[in-house]
């Protein structure tokens, strides 16, 4: 018999995880679509320290392994696919993936976000070449060489004073001529010695055969070009780009309402403009995204769904 689920979730990161905990601790059957491993954006931190009754030293990765298990210890399913389509038009939904085509009665989009590129020539070719969107994950490869951070606000400057870990010099580049990030972590970045700012400038180009070897700055307030060239004795230097997210809500277009950044627009119950879909998280117009806010979203979706199903679905 074709499997219709009470819910299918599409993201595993935390929203996801805490929808499919409430879903499937409410006796929904549960489905968690997610296309890589479990735990998105968060998993790439070392530490959580500002989510509620987290262990200290707790990284991103030890909070959703145990976010996960819950998820397993209520019954939720995972499936690894990539959600490619979704068809809302009739009381039983349909989700295309790349693997297989799912069915249920209503859809928590919990699809988060993904770090927005400059958009310089070379930064495509060269990323995971010198040019990085994660400290977490690439801060060791770049032990005692030299490092930009592209950006200025609060998560531009806490992985810069991050990644003075690892790198002999830290150089943040923002394109005003002051951070945008909090003064507390200003604070801390303005007394490490290890970090040095390049301001009113932008990057226009990062060159490289295979690996960094050159980026090109351009201030914009004189509009005068400089090229940073690695020292012979480095070969390379890191480039580390922090500067926005850009909702992972391409194939909602035309679907569900968003705003003009491609947000999804929900009401306080994370309902969407299409009866039985929800969303929940980083993927939605909010003035927070942070694992707390991803967590509640979820839990509130997941509650939401079950009534839908109870009282509204025909
Ligand atoms: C480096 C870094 C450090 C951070 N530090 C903190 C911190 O200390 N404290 C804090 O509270 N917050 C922190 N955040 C923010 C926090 O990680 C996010 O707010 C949170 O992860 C949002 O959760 P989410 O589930 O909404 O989205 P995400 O974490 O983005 O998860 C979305 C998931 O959906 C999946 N997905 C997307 N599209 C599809 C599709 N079509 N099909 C299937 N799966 C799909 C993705 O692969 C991903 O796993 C940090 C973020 C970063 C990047």
């Amino acid at each position: 018999m074709e499997n219709i689920y009470d819910v299918i979730i599409i993201g595993g990161g935390p929203a996801g995880l805490s929808a499919g905990l409430y879903a499937a601790r409410g006796k929904m059957s549960t489905l968690i679509l997610e296309k890589e491993k479990a735990g998105g954006q968060i998993v790439s931190t070392e530490e959580v320290a500002n989510y509620p009754g987290s262990m200290q030293n707790a990284t991103g990765p030890i909070l959703i392994d145990r976010m996960v298990e819950q998820c397993n210890e209520f019954g939720a399913k995972f499936e690894k696919d990539t959600i490619k389509d979704i068809k809302v038009d009739e009381s039983i939904k349909v989700l295309v993936g790349e693997k297989a085509t799912y069915k249920a009665k209503s859809i928590i989009i919990a699809s988060g976000a993904n770090p927005r590129p400059i958009g310089a020539p070379g930064e495509r070719e060269l990323t995971g070449k010198g040019v990085s969107y994660c400290a977490t994950c690439d801060a060791d490869f770049f032990t005692d060489l030299e490092v930009f951070v592209i950006g200025g606000g609060d998560s531009a400057v806490e992985e810069a004073i991050f990644l003075t870990k690892f790198a002999r010099k830290v150089t943040i580049v923002h394109r005003r001529d002051e951070l945008r990030a909090a003064k507390s972590i200003q604070d801390k970045a303005f007394n490490n010695a290890k970090i040095d700012f390049i301001w009113d400038s932008t990057v226009t180009e990062i060159k490289g055969d295979g690996i960094v070897e050159s980026v090109v700055f351009k201030n914009l307030k004189t509009g005068e070009t400089t090229e940073y060239t690695a020292n012979e004795d480095d070969g390379t230097f890191g480039i580390f780009v922090f500067v926005g997210y850009i909702p992972a809500t391409e194939i909602f277009k035309g679907i569900i309402n968003m705003d003009e950044v491609g947000y999804i627009i929900t009401d306080d119950n994370m309902k969407t403009n299409v009866p039985g879909v929800f969303a929940a998280g980083d993927c939605r117009v909010k003035s927070l995204r942070q694992v707390i806010t991803a967590a509640a979203d979820g839990a509130i979706a997941a509650i939401q769904a079950e009534k839908y199903i109870e009282n509204e679905l025909e």
